[in-house]
C-alpha cells in the first residue's frame, strides 16, 4: 500500500491562504458571477427550493434523470473495466461554500470502454449523496471527468467510517480549506491511485450534477466497494460542512446497470 503524501522534508508544509479580500475582488468581476444563493438546508434555497432560484436550474425540478440515486435492482451487464491512469499529482485545495473541492491539473485520465475522460477535481459530501439499498456512507467522494466531447463522467467513492485514518487523504483532510479559501500546499503530492479501492466493480447509471443547475447528460459509476475513513477524518470535513448532500431522485424508469 503506498503512502499518498510525497514531502520535499517533513515541517515543509505551508498553506498559502488566499484572502476573502482577494476572492471577494475576484467575485466582482465581469464573469465571475457566482449565480443565485443555494444550499442544503433551510427553507429558502435548499433543495426544494433549488428549480426555482433561477430559470437555468430548472432541470432541478423537472429533470427526468436527477441524481443522486439510491441505487437497488442493479441489472449485471458486461460493462467495460474502469482503467484509471492517475499519476502522483499536485493539487489545489478550494472551499467553495457547498464543499471541498481538490483541483488537479491535467493528466489523470479514466478509460472506459472507448470513451476517454480527464480528471479535473474531485470533491466531497456529507453523508454520501448516493445510498445503496437505502444505505447512505458516512462520505462520498466524487471524481469528476470530461471527455473530449464535454460530457461529464464521475466516479462516486463510498466512505465508510473505519478504525485508522487513511493515509491516501491524509493530505486533504490535513489542510481543509475555511470556507472562501483556497490552499495551494508547498510539497504536497497525492497519490490518486491509492485514493481507490481494490475492487473496481461499479454501478451506471445515467443522471445528472447534484448541484444546481442540476445538468443531466452526465455518466455515473459509483464503486461498489467502499473505502474507510476515520471518524477523524470525517469530523474533519463536518466541521465544516455538517451536511452538503441532496437527497435521492426518483429513477423514473432509468435502469442501474453493474459490472461484472
Ligand atoms: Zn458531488
Amino acid at each position: 500500500m503506498s503512502f499518498a503524501l510525497k514531502l520535499s522534508h517533513p515541517g515543509a508544509w505551508r498553506a498559502a491562504r488566499l484572502s476573502t479580500l482577494l476572492l471577494a475582488l475576484g467575485a466582482c468581476l465581469p464573469g465571475a458571477h457566482a449565480g443565485p444563493h443555494w444550499s442544503y438546508d433551510g427553507h429558502h434555497a435548499g433543495p426544494a427550493e433549488w428549480a426555482h432560484l433561477d430559470p437555468a436550474f430548472e432541470a432541478c425540478g423537472i429533470g427526468q434523470a436527477q441524481s443522486p440515486i439510491d441505487i437497488r435492482n442493479a441489472v449485471t451487464a458486461d460493462l467495460p473495466p474502469l482503467e484509471f491512469h492517475y499519476p502522483d499529482s499536485a493539487a489545489t485545495l478550494v472551499n467553495n461554500g457547498h464543499t471541498v473541492q481538490i483541483n488537479l491539473p491535467a493528466g489523470a485520465t479514466l478509460k472506459v470502454g472507448d470513451r476517454v475522460f480527464n480528471l479535473l477535481q474531485f470533491h466531497f459530501h456529507t453523508p454520501s449523496e448516493e445510498a445503496i439499498n437505502g444505505k447512505h456512507a458516512a462520505m462520498v467522494a466524487h471524481f469528476v471527468h470530461k471527455d473530449a466531447d464535454g460530457k461529464l463522467g464521475v466516479v462516486g467513492l463510498m466512505m465508510n467510517v473505519g478504525p485508522r485514518a487513511n493515509p491516501a487523504f491524509a493530505g486533504v483532510f490535513a489542510h481543509l480549506p475555511r470556507e472562501g479559501e483556497t490552499i495551494t500546499v508547498e510539497g504536497l503530492t497525492l497519490d490518486l491511485a491509492a485514493l481507490l479501492p481494490k475492487d473496481l466493480t461499479y454501478y451506471s447509471y445515467a443522471g445528472s450534477l447534484t448541484t444546481p443547475p442540476c445538468s443531466e447528460g452526465v455518466s455515473w459509476m459509483v464503486l461498489k466497494q467502499p473505502v474507510q475513513v476515520s471518524a477523524q477524518q470525517v469530523a474533519a470535513f463536518r466541521a465544516l460542512f455538517r451536511h452538503n448532500a441532496r437527497p435521492v431522485q426518483p429513477l423514473h424508469g432509468r435502469e442501474v446497470l453493474v459490472s461484472h
